[in-house]
């Protein structure tokens, strides 16, 4: 017997993804979020940054929302930036910028997650969900799942690609479109840190940076301290989504930090914190991006893309999350009184604005 079509289908359970879906259910509108993961506990070992504006996305997705995530995180009030110069330091200089007002709150993604996730009912999201592709029919739009070992159609009349900066959704909507390698190879760590070691102090983000190599050190929360380490990388290897390090990738994060400490003093608190750092707790990812898209959405406006998804960016400006945040908050407003009113064609036009 054929399943019945749902209203509206989310594909990946990430920031995005489960945002729009709390979103969505606060307003009365049942939305099905599927994820290729097996459950919601895998962890990519980051934590980002959420300024302002994610707050107030937050905020208007769900009331509360942004407190009950500050909960959990860290607040920062400056950023100490030194920029390496010459040889032994000398030439180093230091910056402080204070956020004054505009507060800067640092979380676990993992714990963001949590959150949301915990907004939506648990029998909307559907794990072990691997989007293969879609296709369109008159009435729904059919997409085509890895489910264990077996194939499974589900349709909806309405569908959001929430998959991330690989997105299959993307794919099947402009199958020549690929991320673009950025030639950065990145390392991330948290770090279970309650006293174990001070590398930065508790209310400042430490970053250090020389040419294309940059760190930054931070309270993430929760008594964790977050890593992030990048190097040019020019090799052509083929790593597309990145895992965590054995022993040798710990190694040649070490090697990395000795040929920047040649020059410079100044990393010495990432080699101390990388060498608290288990192995096997070390993501390892090159950084990527999307070229921008004329449209995140088909042509007949049954399928939009949001997130990475539609505008992956380098992590740089730590804005990644926080526009997830706007695109759910935009999704919820225009899509929830279309959707409950049952007509497509105000729905297409939802979905234009
Ligand atoms: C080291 C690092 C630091 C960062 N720092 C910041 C920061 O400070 N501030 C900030 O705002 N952003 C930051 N970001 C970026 C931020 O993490 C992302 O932009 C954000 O998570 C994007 O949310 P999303 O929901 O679009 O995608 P994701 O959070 O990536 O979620 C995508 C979900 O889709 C699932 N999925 C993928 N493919 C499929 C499929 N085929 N079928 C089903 N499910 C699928 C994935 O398993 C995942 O759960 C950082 C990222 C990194 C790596």
């Amino acid at each position: 017997m054929d399943k019945p079509v749902m209203e509206v289908a989310i594909v990946g359970a990430g920031l995005g993804g489960l945002a729009l879906a709390a979103g969505l259910h606060s307003r009365g509108i049942q939305a099905h979020v599927f994820e290729k993961s097996p459950n919601l506990i895998a962890d990519t070992a980051t934590a980002v940054s959420l300024g302002p504006n994610a707050s107030r996305a937050l905020d208007g997705i769900i009331v509360g929302l942004s407190a009950a995530i500050k909960s959990v995180a860290s607040l920062t009030k400056t950023t100490k930036a030194t920029l390496c110069g010459s040889r032994n330091g000398a030439g180093d200089k230091t910056l402080v910028t204070s956020y004054g007002k505009d507060e800067l709150y640092v979380v676990k993604w993992r714990s963001a997650r949590s959150i949301l996730a915990s907004r939506v009912p648990a029998r909307y999201i559907h794990c072990s969900h691997v989007l293969l592709d879609y296709f369109l029919d008159d009435q729904s739009v059919a997409l085509r799942f890895q489910c264990g070992g077996e194939a499974t159609i589900i349709r909806a009349k309405f569908v959001v690609g929430a998959d991330g900066i690989n997105s299959a959704v993307r794919r099947a909507m402009y199958p020549a479109d690929r991320p673009r390698d950025l030639h950065l190879i990145n390392w991330n760590a948290l770090v279970h840190n309650p006293g174990r070691f001070s590398v930065h102090d508790r209310d400042q983000i430490a970053l250090i940076r020389s040419g294309p190599s940059l760190c930054y050190l931070v309270d993430a929360g929760e008594d964790y301290t977050l890593w992030v380490f990048r190097v040019e990388d020019r090799s052509t290897a083929k790593e597309s989504s990145g895992g965590f390090c054995d022993e040798s990738g710990k190694a040649r994060v070490l090697e990395e930090i000795d040929k920047l400490l040649g020059s410079s003093p100044a990393w010495e608190p990432l080699k101390i914190a990388v060498e608290a750092t288990e192995a096997g707790q070390i993501f390892q990812r090159r950084i990527k991006d999307r070229i921008p898209l004329e449209s995140w959405s088909n042509l007949d406006q049954r399928v939009v893309l949001m997130g990475d998804a539609a505008h992956a960016m380098h992590w740089g400006p730590a804005q990644g999350a926080r526009t997830a945040f706007e695109d759910a908050h935009q999704l919820c407003e225009l899509l929830s009184p279309a959707l409950a009113a049952g007509n497509p064609e105000d729905l297409k036009r939802a979905v234009m604005r």
